[in-house]
C-alpha cells in the first residue's frame, strides 16, 4: 500500500489486550516511519498507553460519556478524521462502526476466528484456544500490508514507568522494607484463580527466604488482600484500589510478580519485571507474558486448555489446573527468576 500519512490503532480494552497488541505499534512505526500514529483506547487505559515511545498521540474512548452509541461515534469519527489506514485490533460493534465513519483508504481489523475455525469451535474444535499468541495474532493484521520487518525487531510488549508512578510507590514500598514480591491476586474469571491458601504458603515461604510479598487484592472482583495478609503474618503491604499507574510504580518495585493468567501479568512483563504467570483454564502458548523474564507456569492437564479466557465454574467441578499447582513448585519458579536461589 502507498505510505500513510495518518494511522489510527484501535485497541479499547482489556489491559492484557492493550499491553499485547503494542508491538503493532513498534511494526506499525517501523514501517510507516513519518506517519502519524494514534491509538484509541478506553480512557481507564490511556495514561499507560501515553507512555509508548512509538505513538504521537493517544485518545481516550468515553463509552459512557461523550462517545456513547451511534451519535457519539460519529462525533469521534468528525474529531479524528481524517486517517488514512484504520487498524481495528478490537473488531466489535463501535470500532467497526468508527471505521467505517472514518472513511480510511486502507481498514485492517483482527480476525478472531476465519469461517472454517467457527465451524470447528462449534464443534467443540476451538483451535484458537492454544496457538499462536496474541502478539502473532495482533501482528498478523499487518502481514501483507507493511513492509517486512527489520532483522531486529522484537514483538513484545514495552513500557516506560513514569518518573512520579515509581516516586509514589517508592515512598509506599521504601527500599528499607524490601526485598518485595508482588504477589497479584484476582483475576476477573473465577477459573482463573489460584486458591488463598496456595497464597497464604507461597507467602510464608517468600517471608521465610528474606522478600517481603506486597499483596495486590482485586476488590471489585471480591478479592481483597486485607484477610490474607493478616493470615500470612508480618504486616505485610497492601495495594489496592489503586490506579494502573500506581500499580506499575509498585511492580517495578519489586523483583519478581507473582500473578494468575491477568493484566497486571503482561503489565510486570512489559515494565521489565521478572514474573511468573500461573495458568489452569488458559493456553500458556496463546497468553503467555512476553519479556526476557517471564516465566508460564502450568500442569498441562489433559482438560487443559478449556477456555478462551477463563470463565465461573471449572466444567469438571474440580479446578485440579489450579488446585494442584502447588505453591512449592511457584515459590521455586519465582526465587530462580529473582536470582533468589
Ligand atoms: S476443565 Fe480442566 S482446565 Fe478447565 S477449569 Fe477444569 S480443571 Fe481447569
Amino acid at each position: 500500500m502507498t505510505q500513510p500519512e495518518r494511522i489510527l490503532i484501535i485497541r479499547l480494552s482489556s489491559l492484557g489486550d492493550i499491553l499485547l497488541a503494542t508491538p503493532v505499534i513498534d511494526r506499525a512505526r517501523a514501517a510507516w516511519p513519518a506517519a502519524r500514529i494514534t491509538f484509541l483506547v478506553d480512557r481507564g487505559y490511556a495514561d499507560l498507553v501515553r507512555t509508548h515511545p512509538g505513538l504521537d498521540e493517544v485518545v481516550e474512548f468515553d463509552a459512557h460519556g461523550v462517545h456513547r452509541g451511534p451519535g457519539g461515534i460519529a462525533a469521534l469519527s468528525e474529531a479524528l478524521r481524517p486517517v488514512d489506514l484504520v487498524i481495528d485490533l478490537q473488531h466489535k460493534v463501535r470500532s467497526v462502526l468508527l471505521a467505517m465513519l472514518l472513511k480510511p483508504a486502507r481498514r485492517l481489523q483482527l480476525v478472531k476466528r476465519g469461517a472454517s475455525e467457527v465451524v470447528r469451535a462449534l464443534m467443540g474444535q476451538d483451535s484458537i484456544l492454544r496457538a499462536p499468541h496474541q502478539v502473532e495474532r495482533y501482528l498478523a493484521v499487518l502481514e501483507g500490508e507493511a513492509p517486512p520487518a527489520p532483522p531486529d525487531f522484537v514483538a513484545r510488549p514495552r513500557l516506560k514507568p513514569e518518573p512520579h508512578w515509581l516516586e509514589a510507590a517508592a515512598a509506599r514500598l521504601p527500599d528499607a522494607g524490601g526485598p518485595y514480591a508482588a504477589l497479584v491476586l484476582g483475576a476477573r474469571q473465577r477459573t482463573k484463580l489460584w486458591p488463598a491458601r496456595h497464597w497464604e504458603a507461597l507467602g510464608r515461604t517468600l517471608q521465610d527466604r528474606g522478600l517481603r510479598p506486597v499483596l495486590v487484592g482485586d476488590p471489585a472482583n471480591g478479592i481483597p488482600a486485607g484477610p490474607l495478609a493478616a493470615r500470612v503474618g508480618g504486616a505485610l503491604p497492601v495495594f489496592e484500589n489503586g490506579g494502573l499507574g500506581e500499580l506499575a510504580g509498585v511492580l517495578c518495585r519489586c523483583v519478581v510478580v507473582v500473578s494468575p493468567d491477568s493484566g497486571p501479568a503482561h503489565l510486570a512483563a512489559a515494565l521489565g519485571v521478572p514474573v511468573v504467570a500461573l495458568f489452569g483454564p488458559t493456553s500458556p502458548e496463546r497468553w503467555a507474558p512476553r519479556g526476557e523474564r517471564t516465566s508460564a507456569l502450568t500442569l498441562a492437564l489433559p482438560c487443559s486448555p478449556c477456555s478462551n479466557h477463563g470463565s465461573g465454574a471449572c466444567p469438571l467441578g474440580t479446578l485440579a489446573c489450579l488446585e494442584s499447582l502447588s505453591p512449592e513448585r511457584v515459590a521455586a519458579e519465582a526465587l530462580r527468576l529473582a536470582g533468589w536461589a
